[in-house]
């Protein structure tokens, strides 16, 4: 039986390389970015994918959108919805320099994407086999591993988006969905930065060993692509 992941921010990074290794893997993905024109290297990978990548346009904060892509694949078996989509907020944003507006956009994408595409998408998962929802949350929203502050609108984004797993682990226990969040690693990407030690390609080959082991015992937690739970 065909399997399917749904993945947004697939034009490049960690999303980019997750669409890769899912579709050698033989799944299918639903690869959503925000603007497919510009998406040179994610077209390229769906024309070579012999139908396997898919791609359609989605701004996570757009709710009519979400919705309309919803509608569209309205008949569509989701086996992992992946909000892997996020951004690390203002330049500027240690004790002192915060610009609010700025603030309430990361959380927009960070934290309130993730639910907008749980609920939308929250029936083609229940129908699936696997039935798995995970967001890429960090480390660095953890409350337990923060021992250097700062950085206040990455990190409370990305604690907001672990407390919206939580909570969705627990709502949609009954269904039989597995929620997760994950911890990708410090990786190499326009994000992380030159100098970080995991390279995308292998920061996704960890993820999607983490992500095809999931079983219902494993909601609720999060997760790093090297296969340990994390404390919040
Ligand atoms: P990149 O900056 O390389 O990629 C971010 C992706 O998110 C791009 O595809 C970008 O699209 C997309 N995106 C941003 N805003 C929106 C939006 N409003 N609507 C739709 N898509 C959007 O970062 P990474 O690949 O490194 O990050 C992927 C995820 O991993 C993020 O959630 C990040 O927070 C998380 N993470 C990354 C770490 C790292 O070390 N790199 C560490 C821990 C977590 P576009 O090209 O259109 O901007």
């Amino acid at each position: 039986m065909g399997k399917t992941i749904l993945i947004t921010g697939a034009n490049r990074g960690i999303g980019l390389e997750l669409t890769r290794e899912f579709a050698s893997y033989g799944w299918r993905v639903l690869a959503c970015c925000r603007d497919p024109q510009t998406a040179a290297e994610l077209q390229t990978l769906a024309e070579r994918s012999a139908g396997a990548v898919t791609v359609y346009p989605l701004e996570v904060t757009d709710g009519e959108q979400i919705r309309a892509l919803s509608a569209a694949l309205a008949e569509e078996k989701i086996d992992i919805l992946l909000n892997n989509a996020g951004v690390s907020g203002p330049e500027r944003q240690d004790f002192g320099e915060i610009d609010t507006e700025a603030w309430l956009r990361t959380f927009q994408i960070n934290s309130i994407a993730p639910l907008q595409m749980a609920v939308a998408f929250v029936e083609q998962v229940a129908r699936s086999r696997r039935k798995i929802i995970a967001t890429v949350g960090s480390q660095l929203g953890s409350l337990t591993e923060n021992t250097e502050g700062g950085m206040y609108a990455y990190r409370s984004s990305k604690a907001a988006a672990h407390m919206v797993t939580k909570s969705l682990s627990i709502d949609l226990q009954g269904r039989g969905i597995t929620v997760v969040a994950l911890h990708p690693g410090w990786v190499s990407t326009r994000m992380g930065g030159a100098e970080a030690p995991v390279k995308p390609r292998q920061s996704a080959a960890d993820l999607f060993a983490v992500l095809t082991a999931l079983t219902a015992k494993d909601t609720g937690k999060l997760w790093a692509h090297t296969g340990q739970v994390l404390p919040w």
